[in-house]
């Protein structure tokens, strides 16, 4: 049996290791290290690809996915309320939550009548899919272009309502993050999704 026809190529980019004697002049190696500092000296002239964070950051997409935001209302009452789903689109499990009912004399801080008393993000759990955002029927939690800093212990990771939710006084802009076709769709009452 032809023992070539039982080899299996992966990819067609294997190559033959040669065993044939070097010549003289390979042997100097002179030219082989000449051609290898041709290259390196021409990378001098090409332009950066790294950067030098973090005194120089890359920047990042509009809608680049990262640290999340609990977004207020134009009068600076919370949006969400603790509807659980996007605890429940959540693939990663990140996301807890207790409900609470609003009292009379909360009307200003909280715009339904069921609020989140508490809302946890895991950051460690958390994939940055998006799937959350996508979720809301409030528009009440958005992804933003914002990193999560580096911490010593696991526990800080877990981010409550005092990091997530925005400061009346240092709103963040999500309006990238809304197509004309997203916003459409959130306002179209007949969807089950809007209810
Ligand atoms: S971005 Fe994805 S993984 Fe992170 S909390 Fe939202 S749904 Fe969960
Ligand atoms: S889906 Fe929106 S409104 Fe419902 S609990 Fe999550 S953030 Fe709050």
């Amino acid at each position: 049996m032809n023992q070539d026809s039982t080899k299996i190529s992966l990819t067609n980019r294997s190559k033959v290791v040669s065993n044939k004697k070097m010549t003289l002049m390979e042997r100097f190696y002179l030219p082989a290290i000449f051609k290898g500092m041709i290259i390196t000296f021409k990378h001098f002239f090409k332009k950066d690809v790294t950067f030098q964070y973090p005194e120089e950051k890359r920047p990042f997409a509009d809608i680049y996915r990262g640290l999340h935001v609990l977004k207020l209302d134009d009068e600076g009452r919370e949006r969400c309320t603790a509807c659980g789903l996007c605890a429940l689109a959540c693939p990663a499990e990140a996301i807890t939550m207790v409900a609470a009912e609003r009292k009379e004399d909360e009307k200003d801080l909280y715009r339904e009548e069921k609020y989140a008393a508490t809302y946890e993000i895991n950051m460690l759990r958390c994939i940055f899919c998006g799937d959350c955002e996508s979720a809301c029927p409030k528009e009440a939690i958005f992804l933003t272009n914002r990193t999560v800093p580096s911490e010593y212990k696991r526990d800080s990771f877990v981010y409550g309502k005092d990091v997530l939710v925005e400061k009346k006084n240092a709103r963040i802009d999500v309006s990238k993050r809304q197509t004309p076709e997203v916003l459409a769709f959130k306002k179209d009452k007949s969807k089950s999704h809007n209810k």
